[in-house]
């Protein structure tokens, strides 16, 4: 069992990185941004006060989030673990979590932070566009698509996800700083912080995770 938290600003790579590392561990990826995301297609009361929260690029609710990631954990692939990426998202959420897993006879293992700087997540996420049919995410600057503006996988044109205008990005940006950021010194005190410099290309970053989950496990 393997139980990890992905952190790091809007635009470090954290989807990017789970995919690989879920093919390496054979755990799940747990994405809040990408649960709500999926809530946002249907249309009822619950998802049109998410959505609030999404398009301006604040945080939901912590109850909201909390009973999210709850009732996915319970899911019968989370036996073998699970990479959280996008929650906890301040300490409020931190502390329900420890609460949560020692309910469940769990505890976090290691918690990965993808470190970059808030010009370089500004950068990256405004270049940040996606498939609408397969969810394939694109960087116009690192990870473009072969032809101009159209999904390689299903040739269908690409879109930018609404808080991902620079506006709202900055938002984000100002959220992480204040609320996400003292989450760092919490578990840095746990010894369970690896700190990942993410300013680098995407299999560089990959390699220096798996090197650096290695050398905790055997520590
Ligand atoms: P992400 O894809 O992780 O950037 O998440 C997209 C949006 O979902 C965020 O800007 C928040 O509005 C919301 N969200 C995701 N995870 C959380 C969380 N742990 N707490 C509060 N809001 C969240």
């Amino acid at each position: 069992m393997l139980n990890i938290i992905l952190l790091g600003a809007p635009g470090a790579g954290k989807g990017t990185q789970a995919a690989n590392i879920i093919k390496k561990y054979k755990i799940p990826h747990i994405s809040t941004g990408d649960l709500f995301r999926a809530t946002l297609k249907q249309d009822n009361p619950i998802s049109r006060e998410i959505q609030k929260y999404i398009n301006k690029g604040r945080l939901v609710p912590d109850k909201i989030v909390i009973s999210m990631f709850k009732t996915r954990v319970q899911r019968p692939d989370c036996r073998s673990g699970f990479i959280s990426d996008g929650f906890p998202r301040n300490l409020f959420q931190v502390k329900a979590l420890d609460g949560y897993l020692e309910e469940i006879n769990r505890k976090i293992d290691a918690v990965i932070y993808l470190k970059l700087s808030s010009a370089e997540s500004l950068k990256r996420l405004t270049a940040r566009w996606l498939c609408p049919s397969c969810n394939r995410v694109y960087n116009m600057i690192t990870q473009p698509p072969k032809k101009d503006s159209v999904c390689d996988c299903c040739g269908v044109k690409l879109i930018q996800r609404k808080d991902d205008v620079p506006e709202t990005v900055k938002r984000r940006l100002a959220i992480y700083k204040k609320e996400t950021f003292p989450i760092l010194a919490y578990y840095s005190k746990q010894k369970k912080l690896l700190t990942i410099d993410a300013n680098a290309q995407v299999a560089v970053v990959s390699n220096r995770i798996k090197s650096a989950l290695k050398k905790a496990k055997n520590s």
